[in-house]
């Protein structure tokens, strides 16, 4: 058999105890066993862990790396909207594009290959946002598959002239919309439009929800209902909803299996949720995190993502996937190995399933997408903050990082 490349002795995160080769060719695995015989170029993982790269599910390359321009003094949800709206005026495309490739690039180098990205979309920005970031897409095709989700951060039905801006992104391209009905005047109405936007174009929703503590009423609720009467089940997700951090674990176990039920996907994003959360206390500061790892025991489909680089909803960030894992851990209190194995599968498999993307995973016929971690098991990459050595896009290397060597005297 000829090949392009033969990875040999790898290990996959389903199957830590088996050591497999993995054959490559035109781009593809053409074969997976513990030992293929070919005339290839080959590269041993000496048992390191190979996956199919991990899936940032929540991400914004427009508003990254805008820090030094925006005032920030309180650390407040309202104050990061309200300066990035003035910041964002100013923005061109080709601001946008320099900013999003240098968050893009990051977010490769740390072994993601596959991305879904907000782009906010209003009369201010107008379409800019966006079609920088269908460039970025374009132009980084041979190293990530980047989905692009137009989005109203500053409302939808009290911002007139933004829902035919975002009706154009969905008609130019547009692969998933999103919303923010909490930024809206009639919170309920924004969700029935994007509800209608959506099954016009026949494209799954995104929603930043819930986006506060207070626990009294939930914009789910209504979410749960739309998804329900428009039968968009699996196709609809919502990011934060920080209330579920402020109900104890018996309603949020009932309001789980609703969302397992209805088929509405969870993405924490605990920089930022950390970050802006809670400023109205001095002491005893509340974490402000939905607890996802118990949603998943209740069925859900969770994934935790990075949301915000370098911005004032959060002034962090290296777009390290196994760092935002790490730290909800940390967070949530995990020390489980069960638990981090789940972590783990919240930065891959879970927000593939998520995005819907087609073709996700180490399985023969699949595009060889394939990153390689200084680690031999899933909750020890967790634990451990595992290094990603080198990732393969389509059977071509998208890049190499060189592993640290301790020079002994
Ligand atoms: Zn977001």
């Amino acid at each position: 058999m000829a090949l392009d490349l033969l990875l040999r002795q790898g290990r996959r995160a389903e199957d830590k105890e088996t050591l497999v080769d993995i054959a490559i060719l035109d781009g593809r695995i053409v074969e997976i066993a513990e030992r293929i015989t070919a005339e290839a170029p080959a590269e041993d993982l000496d048992g390191r862990l190979v996956i199919a790269g991990f899936v940032e599910s929540h991400i914004h390359l427009d508003k990254s790396r805008i820090l030094e321009r925006c005032e920030s003094e309180r650390g407040t949800l309202e104050e990061a909207i309200a300066s990035v709206a003035s910041a964002k005026r100013s923005f061109t495309e080709a601001d946008i594009y320099a900013r999003g490739r240098h968050t893009l690039e990051q977010a490769i180098i740390h072994g993601t290959t596959s991305m879904r990205t907000h782009v906010e979309i209003d009369p201010r920005v107008g379409l800019k946002g966006f079609n920088a970031v269908l460039r970025l897409k374009r132009d980084y095709a041979w190293a990530i598959d980047l989905q692009v989700c137009a989005f109203p951060q500053e409302g939808l039905t009290n911002d007139p002239g933004a829902e035919e801006l975002l009706v154009q992104a969905c008609e130019q391209g547009a692969d998933v919309i999103g919303g923010c009905p909490y930024t809206d005047t009639d919170p309920h109405q924004q969700i029935a439009r994007i509800f209608d936007i959506a099954r016009r174009f026949d494209i799954d929703i995104d929603f930043h929800l819930d986006f506060d503590l207070n626990p009294t009423w939930m914009h789910l609720d209504e979410v749960c209902r739309q998804t329900d009467a428009y039968r968009w089940g699996g196709r609809v997700t919502v990011g934060h909803v920080t209330k579920l951090s402020a109900i104890d674990n018996s309603r949020l176990a009932a309001i789980g299996r609703r969302l397992a039920e209805c088929g509405i996907a969870v993405t924490v994003l605990p920089a930022t949720d950390l970050f802006l959360m809670g400023r109205d206390r001095e002491l005893l500061v509340p974490r402000g995190l939905a607890r996802a790892h118990r949603l998943l025991a209740a069925g859900v489909t969770c994934s935790l993502a990075t949301n915000n680089v370098l911005n004032p909803f959060t002034p962090f960030g290296d777009c390290s996937l196994i760092r935002m894992a790490n730290l909800y851990a940390n967070i949530a209190q995990i020390g489980r190995e069960r638990d981090l194995r789940a972590c783990f599968d919240m930065i891959t498999s879970l927000p593939a399933r998520l995005m819907n993307a087609a073709d996700y995973g180490i399985a023969v016929g699949h595009p060889a997408d394939l990153v390689v971690l200084e680690s031999r098991d899933p909750a020890s990459a967790v634990a451990e903050l595992a290094h990603p050595l080198f990732a393969l896009k389509r059977g071509r290397r998208s890049f190499t990082r060189t592993a640290a060597t301790l020079h002994r005297p």
